[in-house]
């Protein structure tokens, strides 16, 4: 049994980052502060970057949490960002890898180029942004705004967000990403399996139309994260029309970016239900089930998944 004293305690959270990309805590540390918070199972979900699997795969057995390697990829919809949640995929399938490689790619020279802009009004280099940003890391603008921040240019992160970083201001740039659907057909080429991250941030009228989501549904979409709290209530009821209209899986996480973002582990949770299904439909890659906590059943089961490694 869980100890209750954990307010999230036995919550299944699916989407988490590191400093792989923008969270502040190494996988490594990701994958503690779970066990810490007495989670039942976490994803690992770092923007277009499986770079964190390996170590948090070694956390895991070492804290004996259940782990889904996973991913959040960057595709784009005209001038709206959409994230897709990928969980279980094959990491070297050479498809997803190149197209993670070349998002990767763009995403560090727009960041050069969002801060090129900014540099001309405000005391800003891409030295600054470096100094904020892990080796290999997938550059964001939670990068930029670290370094507005170290520079006193800004408050927080979300006020960097709030202010500078705002595409209001001026200085925004996008970057190149897939569509969502050549996205959900990569993952699903390479077994994983995917879900819309908080497709209900804009409302009720933001929410993916019913005739992109059956393209999406038709190429093997599983579910919605509809527990997310950046989804409005309006766009979360819009959500659960479509989920039940689809049959799509309903998932519920964090989104949790270490110091950088307010959010708690396991402030969203998702059953036990979907994960099984998730872990059933994958084939390209196993989680890492955490060890038994009493007993003496082995800590990792004999399905290849100790066979597999990062
Ligand atoms: P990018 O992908 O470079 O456009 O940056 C988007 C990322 O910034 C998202 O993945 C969020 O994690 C982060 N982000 C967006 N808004 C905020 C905010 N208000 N405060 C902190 N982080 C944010
Ligand atoms: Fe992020
Ligand atoms: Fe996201
Ligand atoms: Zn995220």
């Amino acid at each position: 049994m869980p100890d209750q004293t954990a307010p999230n305690a036995g919550a299944i959270d699916l989407h988490t980052h590191s400093s792989v990309s923008d969270g502040t805590e190494t996988p490594d540390e990701v994958v503690r502060s779970a066990a810490r918070a007495e989670l039942a199972a976490l994803a690992l979900t770092d923007h277009d970057t499986t770079a964190g699997w390996a170590s948090a795969t070694q956390a895991a057995h070492d804290v004996g949490i259940t782990l889904i390697p996973g991913m959040e990829l960057s595709t784009r919809l005209e001038h709206a960002s959409v994230h897709v949640l990928s969980y279980l995929f094959d990491p070297a399938d050479a498809a997803l890898a190149a197209e993670i490689e070349t998002i990767r790619d763009a995403r560090l020279k727009r960041a050069e180029s969002i801060v090129a802009r900014i540099g001309r009004d405000y005391d800003l280099t891409w030295g600054d942004v470096v100094a904020q940003t892990s080796e290999g890391a997938t550059v964001g603008r939670p990068h930029i705004a670290d370094a507005l921040v170290a520079k006193g240019l800004a408050e927080t992160r979300s006020q960097a967000f709030q202010g500078i970083l705002h595409w209001r201001a001026g200085y925004f740039q996008p970057h190149y990403a897939p569509t969502p659907l050549d996205g959900v057909k990569l993952v699903v080429a390479a077994g994983g399996v995917p879900v819309l991250a908080h497709p209900g941030t804009n409302g009720r009228s933001g929410v993916v139309s019913e005739a992109r989501l059956r393209l999406l549904v038709d190429a093997g979409l599983f579910g919605l994260e509809i527990g997310h709290r950046q989804n409005t209530p309006d766009g979360k009821e819009r959500l659960y029309e479509l989920a039940a209209k689809f049959g799509l899986a309903i998932t519920g996480s964090s989104d949790y970016h270490g110091a950088g973002k307010p959010n708690r582990l396991g402030e969203n949770s998702t059953s036990p239900e979907v994960l099984e299904q998730i872990i059933a439909r994958a084939t390209g890659w196993s989680p890492v089930y955490g060890a038994e906590v009493s007993g003496s059943s082995p800590a990792y089961p004999a399905d290849g998944a100790e066979a597999r490694t990062v």
